[in-house]
């Protein structure tokens, strides 16, 4: 929804990471949103243009999220830094009437339910999104469906080799929505001997998960589905970072309108 004589007051943090700047760099070409504060760790007092280029929001990076949102108002914030430093983030935004969107992977549980809970104390609702790109969204989508037919289930999580944590957030929610999607009870198979540790994977919601991080990748996952006589794959691949900011705009504009704490992107792309 546009409302041009009032842009949307957004502060991002982790400004100055590689989702971070990409953010910046998306938000400030929007006539309905103001990046009014972006906050980091690292690059503190330079300049976003210095840092991402001429045409975003000039701003200096700043180090202190509650005197940013104090001075600025923001109404949404993004955060791009990582899992524990986000959650810590969104209990400072909430207690201030702003609206988090967090897409920092590995928020703890118990931070999870920290947000919920502050989300319905303070009445201003939040979003955790692992994975902003639109293909990515309905790839998890069309795995929840599969898995009510197909019985075994097993994903390949693929990313570029600075990534911090594994598995990666869009494999544990794609894990959680087929465990969700089974029609009954299920079991991985088990493996008698195991030659060398991890052999097969992390499980989670008893879905192997295999992490591969090489050079040259972005964000890539395979959703292998087994049958009797047939295999299903569902397959997506992020290219670039540009594939995830349609989804950050979209959650931006959007998240005001939830209630309360929503998980994944789905939960504004399928609402009725
Ligand atoms: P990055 O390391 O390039 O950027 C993280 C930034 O956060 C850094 O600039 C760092 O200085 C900053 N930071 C860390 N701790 C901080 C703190 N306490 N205060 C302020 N700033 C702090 O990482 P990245 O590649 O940009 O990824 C960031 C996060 O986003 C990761 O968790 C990654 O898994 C996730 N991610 C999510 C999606 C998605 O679609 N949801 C897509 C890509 C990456």
């Amino acid at each position: 929804m546009k409302n041009v004589e009032s842009p949307l007051r957004v502060a991002v943090v982790g400004a100055a990471g590689r989702m971070g700047m990409e953010v910046v760099r998306a938000l400030s070409g929007l006539e309905d949103v103001q990046v009014v504060a972006a906050i980091d760790r690292v690059e503190v007092g330079k300049r976003t243009a210095d840092l991402i280029g001429r045409d975003v929001a000039d701003l200096p990076i700043e180090e202190a999220l509650d005197k940013a949102l104090d001075r600025t108002g923001a109404q949404v914030v993004v955060d791009f830094t990582n899992g524990t430093v986000a959650g810590d983030n969104a209990l400072v935004a909430l207690a201030r009437g702003a609206a988090p969107v967090i897409g920092a992977s590995g928020v703890p549980a118990d931070k999870i339910e920290a947000i919920r809970k502050a989300c319905s104390e303070k009445g201003v609702p939040a979003i955790i999104v692992p994975n902003f790109a639109i293909g990515g969204v309905l790839m998890m989508h069309f795995a929840q469906l599969a898995a009510r037919w197909m019985p075994s289930a097993e994903i390949v999580e693929m990313h570029h080799d600075q990534k911090l944590d594994a598995p990666s957030g869009t494999s544990l929610r794609t894990a959680e929505m087929i465990a969700a999607g089974r029609a009954g009870e299920f079991k991985a198979p088990e493996t008698k001997i195991v030659h060398a540790e991890g052999a097969r994977g992390a499980l989670v919601g008893e879905v192997p998960i295999h992490s591969v991080r090489l050079k040259g990748l972005v964000a890539h996952q395979r959703v292998l589905f087994g049958g009797v006589g047939e295999l299903l794959t569902i397959s997506h691949d992020s290219l670039d970072r540009k594939s995830f900011m349609e989804g950050v705009k979209l959650a931006v504009r959007e998240v005001r309108t939830l209630d309360g704490l929503a998980i994944g992107l789905d939960q504004i792309m399928f609402r009725a």
